[in-house]
């Protein structure tokens, strides 16, 4: 069965104090919830992960790196390692946000070496791609999102994909208030399940988490998490509001 999954990236937000509150909210808001075969997870700043990490202890709270450097280490001034995360405690990092690639040029080939330090690592990532506006209103969407996953995660083998959580985030849907529909998640998760299965196998298609992003808020995460082929959420704006995020995790 594959796993459900809501995780917050936070971004650049909350500092230390900030970010240890709201862990420190958020475990006890769920702390009812049964949460069989679903995980939560936050995504802090890096300066933040210590000290999140101590906050979540003995809590169903996974903290999680925002991003990380494809090299082992040397002069990259600013980044940071999949060994310096490890070292730490961490286990999973998201890779090709939107706001990476648009800010800090990421690019499907660059993300590819990511997806590989990833691998290497024994980590595990949240890996993000979707298309743009003007991709959706020239029905390029499908090509687009085809082209991101082959040109960054279809190199791998069909065994490495254990490490691999997918998040479709139309990017025209981040930040914006605009949501696609559950209809318009459900229609993507499925082609993309559908080309893993044509590139892979069942198994691994059946297997990969898909998570929808993109202005998921407790009044819509039902409807879109209600479809079959959209296992969870990652979450941004409403992921730093402890009753927000909680409806979300309630709606799951
Ligand atoms: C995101 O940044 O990944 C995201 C989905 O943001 P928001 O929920 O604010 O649209």
């Amino acid at each position: 069965m594959r796993t459900k999954i809501v995780a917050g990236n936070w971004k650049m937000n909350n500092n230390k104090k900030e970010s240890k509150q709201l862990i420190k909210d958020l475990k006890k808001s769920i702390k009812k919830e049964k949460l069989e075969n679903t995980r939560v997870i936050v995504a802090p700043t890096f300066v933040n992960l210590s000290s999140s990490l101590k906050a979540a202890k003995y809590s169903k709270i996974e903290v999680v790196a925002q991003n990380m450097h494809q090299a082992k280490n040397g002069a990259y001034t600013g980044e940071i390692s999949a060994d310096m995360l490890k070292a730490i405690g961490i286990k999973t990092v998201i890779l090709g946000h939107s706001e990476r690639r648009t800010y800090f040029n990421e690019t499907d080939e660059s993300l590819a070496k990511k997806v590989d330090a990833i691998i290497e690592n024994e980590l595990e990532t949240i890996f993000c791609f979707g298309e743009l506006l003007e991709d959706r209103k020239s029905e390029n969407h499908f090509a687009v999102v085809e082209s991101q996953l082959k040109n960054a995660l279809f190199h791998l083998e069909a065994g490495a994909w254990k490490s691999i959580i997918l998040a479709y985030e139309p990017v025209w849907a981040i930040g914006t208030g605009e949501t696609a529909s559950a209809e318009q998640a459900q229609e993507m998760h499925a082609f993309i399940r559908s080309i893993i299965e044509k590139k892979y196998n069942k198994e691994v298609a059946d297997e990969v988490s898909i998570l929808y992003g993109g202005s998921v808020k407790p009044a819509n995460a039902e409807e879109i998490f209600s479809k079959p082929d959209v296992d969870g959420g990652l979450i941004g704006g409403a992921a730093l509001n402890v009753d927000d995020f909680t409806g979300i995790i309630k709606a799951i």
